[in-house]
């Protein structure tokens, strides 16, 4: 079976399978996109408003931000695979609750072995502390938050899996706190370096992330 139909089958099981309230109040399953052959995979927190509308992650502002971080290392959306610890969209964009993300993340589990990242990026807290906890949900609360993290590589092995973890600001919330886009850019970056990427010159040159990002 090809990666794209093992996808299409988890995504069927969430359909037809998965019970949760957050189901029953959405518009759509928000599931995952991107190329199932990354090496790079994203793990943001849940659908907002925009998501819930067209079912696809990352499609709103916090999407259009994360688009241009990626561009500004010389990749696009295109060249990674995305997914979130909820499928559906949580009220008012609320936190997830403890029983929808034991409800949820088999799902996700799912879908990383499938595309199995060489680097999974975590957006936020609840990624991270999903990931960093090898997906023991009870283990999340041990793990500090993200201020204390972000930036830095974990090499993790979970269930034979071996993979990198690079725990990020959620692009979401430098739309509220301007100076976060400055360490999100920061953050790209030192990943980009880390991956070998062909970083443009403009973003090297390091001046001014703030205003480099705007051009992107
Ligand atoms: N924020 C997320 O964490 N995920 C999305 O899909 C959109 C916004």
């Amino acid at each position: 079976m090809s990666k794209i139909e093992e996808l299409k089958k988890i995504e069927s099981k969430i359909i037809n399978e998965m019970q949760c309230p957050l189901k029953d109040a959405a518009k759509n399953l928000v599931f995952g996109k991107g190329n199932p052959d990354a090496s790079i995979m994203f793990i943001g927190e849940a659908p907002g408003a925009k998501e819930d509308e067209l079912g696809i992650p990352f499609v709103g502002a916090a999407g259009k931000e994360l688009d241009k971080l990626l561009r500004s290392i010389g990749l696009t959306l295109d060249d990674v695979y995305i997914a979130n610890i909820l499928k559906y969209r949580p009220p008012e964009n609320r936190d997830p609750a403890v029983d929808e993300i034991y409800r949820h993340t088999p799902y996700l589990i799912e879908q990383i072995k499938i595309i199995k990242p060489k680097i999974i990026c975590t957006l936020g807290n609840y990624s991270t502390k999903f990931v960093l906890a090898s997906f023991n949900i009870p283990n999340m609360k041990k793990i500090t938050g993200i201020t204390q993290l972000h930036g830095k590589s974990n090499a993790l092995v979970i269930d034979s899996m071996e993979f990198n973890v690079i725990p990020l600001y959620h692009p979401a919330a430098m739309l509220y706190n301007p100076n976060l886009r400055t360490i999100l850019g920061e953050d790209f970056l030192k990943m980009g370096e880390l991956l070998n990427l062909k970083i443009p010159e403009k973003v090297l040159e390091k001046k001014n992330i703030q205003e480099t990002l705007g051009k992107f």
